[in-house]
């Protein structure tokens, strides 16, 4: 077991082992769930929408 290995998750920032890989970037599978389960009128949907569209805007340059 290595605990220091992991990936930075951009919507936390933090390390982590489980989540999924959407082109370059990682999302944890807690924030993967958050995402699924907030309402686009929810007040974190905007923050969600803004981390996720870094993805694209990386790889759009
Ligand atoms: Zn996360």
């Amino acid at each position: 077991m290595n605990e220091t290995s992991g990936t930075c998750c951009i919507i936390c920032g933090q390390l982590k082992d489980m989540g999924i890989h959407i082109v370059t970037e990682f999302i944890c599978e807690a924030c993967e769930f958050e995402i699924v389960r907030t309402d686009v009128k929810d007040e974190k949907y905007p923050f969600f929408v803004h981390q996720l569209k870094q993805i694209w805007v990386q790889n759009n340059v």
